[in-house]
């Protein structure tokens, strides 16, 4: 049976699409394999991204992190959320690793080479990539899949039309949905996957900050996400966790109002 690495070796060079051209580095996945519990897939590799080779570590990633971390066991993790210090993005980046770890988490993308100006993924761009993308749901045979963002939705639950359009992230979030990839010894092997909205829109909403706007609900389907595999793996493997809150705090209600205006 092959591992991440000998997947990731295989498509260190890949000239599969034409984006082989234009990216600095193929960016390949991160986090915690045998076990891992929750793979997040992402859209494609921004320019942070492109140029260390790492998923998911410019401010959408960050912002991810953050929701992750607040509805974690570890203290640590929600106290560094909360602080409000310059150091705060730094200190992100070091805990995802712990973070990575403790939830079991890994992350990657639809494409693993950055799109030119970070041009949406073309369907032939994603057709080139997801060999490597079943491939690795395969190895790493998480409990949940994340899907951030419209195209992770499509591309995994196979409801992306001819066209390269089909239903979007708005309708398919809040519910669970199905992937199902090829198996070697029975025909095929079907995932969870909870759909989020990409981080990244996130950081484009005026209402991130308010109760019930898009990162709250975002936040609760984080939460969700969690939750369902806490109890999945309770039934399976018998592994007992405490209860989890969403520890993410919103400003006070005068806040949200001036929030609000401001957005009007
Ligand atoms: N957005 C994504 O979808 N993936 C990344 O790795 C970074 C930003």
């Amino acid at each position: 049976m092959r591992e991440v690495q000998d997947l990731q070796r295989e498509w260190h060079n890949c000239d599969r699409c034409e984006l082989k051209n234009t990216r600095t580095r193929v960016v390949h996945g991160a986090g915690k394999v045998d076990p891992t519990s929750i793979l997040l897939v992402g859209e494609a590799p921004g320019e942070n991204e492109d140029l260390q080779g790492v998923p998911f570590v410019g401010d959408a990633g960050m912002k991810l992190a953050e929701m992750l971390m607040y509805v974690s066991h570890d203290d640590r993790l929600v106290q560094i959320c909360n602080s409000e210090d310059e150091e705060k993005t730094i200190e992100l980046k070091e805990l995802r690793e712990i973070l990575f770890r403790t939830e079991e988490i890994f992350m990657d993308n639809v494409i693993s080479c950055r799109p030119p100006d970070n041009q949406n993924p073309t369907k032939p761009q994603i057709a080139a990539c997801y060999p490597r993308l079943e491939e690795l749901i395969y190895i790493l045979d998480p409990i949940l899949i994340i899907a951030a963002g419209g195209f992770a939705f499509q591309t995994l639950t196979g409801k992306m039309g001819k066209s390269g359009k089909g239903p979007g992230i708005q309708a398919g979030r809040g519910s669970l949905h199905t992937c199902t990839i090829q198996g070697r010894l029975c025909d095929t092997i079907t995932y969870p996957v909870l759909p989020i909205l990409h981080p990244s829109f996130l950081l484009r909403q005026p209402d991130f900050k308010i109760k019930n706007g898009w990162a709250d609900k975002t936040q609760n389907d984080i939460l969700r996400a969690v939750v369902m595999v806490d109890i999945l793996k309770n039934h399976y493997f018998g592994i007992s966790m405490p209860t989890r809150v969403n520890r993410s705090p919103f400003p006070p209600k005068e806040d949200q109002a001036k929030i609000r205006r401001r957005t009007k």
